[in-house]
């Protein structure tokens, strides 16, 4: 199969020679043709399967093919994402494959200047990829209609349901023309997005192209038994044992911040990215990390979904998710598009009842590694680990950990980073198990 025999236009096909695309996915093989026919769509696709192009590449030929252009404020082709760097990257695909076609396309989403957005809409959009609350925004202003959309795209939808958008997204709905076409990705179809789906696909054409709720088979899984209070020692540890880009997952933003802060304290550069960062900082973290000038992204689960990174070698879970499904979204971070990868879990007492949650949504045990001194002490009785940890952080803050951590001496970085010369916050409170 090859992308001549879909049938797309032949600008479509010269970029994606110029993307050296060869052969289309088991997801593109599947939704295009049904796209071209303007069917709506309910695909089940895990991440990193190509879904973007599934839908941008039919959804432009159409809009070439249609012949007609959008009017002032108006809109042809809706986008809906949940995150705002989903969005950036949806746009940079829809650009790069509509190269040739001369069609308008803006993305809109918090966090930034509405102005340029206005700006843009005012002109009239063949496509716009945006997120719920800001379109709603513009909309109340008039700066934006809904009224000529003739394609709506739901992309990631399950996530757009755990984010809280579903009243945004049926207020959306309301103001869309009913003779339209309707399109739904998603990685997980939880019941209350097949109600969703009932209520707004008509005769849908199903795509289903992995098991659901898998990850990709690419992805090495391993999981490490850690102590809590060797957690970010571990997490070193493995950042120095093998130096690759990296992007670590923290359950929460203050908890991504400190191991930055921590990681920082011996030398090694990274960023954090989570919803407290302004959107400048948050597009700075995440263009140096996908330009590969920063080589660790600690990130909470706002990218554990949409961010496509080329080759991204290792996805490292400083602590697991409480959401199962999330699993799955991170990993799909890693071994994307047939390429291999590793996603590596710092598994402490408080993460364990996540990881039977996760074996149980996979369907399989993960594989379980032993990481030498960090390792969960088996017989440790909670009486003995209450006594050990106040003693850990009674320690003098600075000297404790590093005296002791082969990273800290130069001789073993990997690296060759010393230990820093004068640091003080972090290591205070490093020593706390658990702490985040
Ligand atoms: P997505 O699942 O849409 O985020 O896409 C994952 C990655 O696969 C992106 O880097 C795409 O550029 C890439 N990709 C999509 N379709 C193909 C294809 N047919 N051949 C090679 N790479 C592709």
């Amino acid at each position: 199969m090859n992308f001549e025999s879909l049938g797309l236009r032949p600008e479509l096909l010269r970029a994606l020679a110029a993307a050296g695309y060869t052969t289309p996915t088991p997801i593109q093989v599947k939704a295009i043709p049904d796209v071209l026919a303007g069917r709506d769509l309910m695909a089940s696709a895990q991440t990193g399967t190509g879904k973007t192009a599934a839908f941008a590449l039919p959804l432009l030929h159409l809009l070439k093919a249609s012949g007609e252009k959008a009017a002032p404020k108006n809109v042809r082709v809706l986008v809906l994402v949940p995150t705002r760097e989903l969005a950036a990257q949806v746009l940079a695909s829809v650009q790069r494959y509509g190269d040739e076609l001369r069609l308008s396309s803006a993305a809109i989403y918090g966090g930034v200047s509405e102005r340029p957005q206005i700006a843009a809409a005012a002109k009239g959009l063949d496509v716009l990829i945006a997120t719920p609350g800001r379109l709603l925004d513009l909309m109340q202003q008039h700066a934006v209609s809904l009224s000529a959309v003739r394609h709506l795209v739901l992309d990631e939808a399950d996530r757009m349901l755990d984010m809280g958008f579903l009243p945004s997204i049926k207020r959306i709905l309301g103001k869309l023309p009913r003779q339209r076409q309707t399109l739904m990705f998603s990685a997980t179809f939880a019941p209350e997005l097949r109600d969703l789906a009932a209520s707004m696909l008509h005769q849908p054409a199903q795509v289903d192209v992995s098991p659901r709720n898998s990850t990709a088979v690419t992805v090495e899984h391993r999981v490490h038994l850690v102590d809590d209070a060797r957690k970010r020692d571990a997490l070193l540890h493995l950042l120095h044992a093998e130096p690759r880009q990296t992007l670590v997952f923290s359950r929460t933003k203050h908890g991504a911040d400190k191991v930055v802060r921590f990681l920082d304290s011996y030398g090694l550069r990274s960023a954090a990215l989570h919803g407290n960062k302004s959107q400048n900082a948050r597009t700075r973290a995440l263009d140096g990390f996908k330009a590969g000038t920063i080589q660790i992204l600690v990130a909470t689960d706002i990218a554990s979904r949409g961010i496509d990174i080329k080759e991204l070698p290792a996805v490292i879970n400083f602590d697991l998710p409480n959401v199962p499904e999330d699993y799955v979204h991170r990993i799909g971070r890693t071994g994307r598009a047939g390429a291999s990868g590793l996603a590596i879990s710092l598994v402490g007492r408080e993460d364990q009842s996540h990881l039977k949650g996760i074996e149980r949504l996979l369907k399989q045990p993960l594989k379980r590694e032993p990481l030498g001194e960090y390792c969960l002490p088996e017989r440790i009785a909670p009486e003995a680990q209450k006594v050990r940890q106040p003693q850990r952080s009674q320690r003098p803050p600075r000297e404790a950990g590093r005296q002791g951590h082969p990273a800290a001496r130069p001789s073993q970085s990997p690296r060759g980073q010393g230990r820093p010369q004068q640091r003080s916050g972090p290591r205070q409170n490093s020593g706390r198990p658990g702490a985040r």
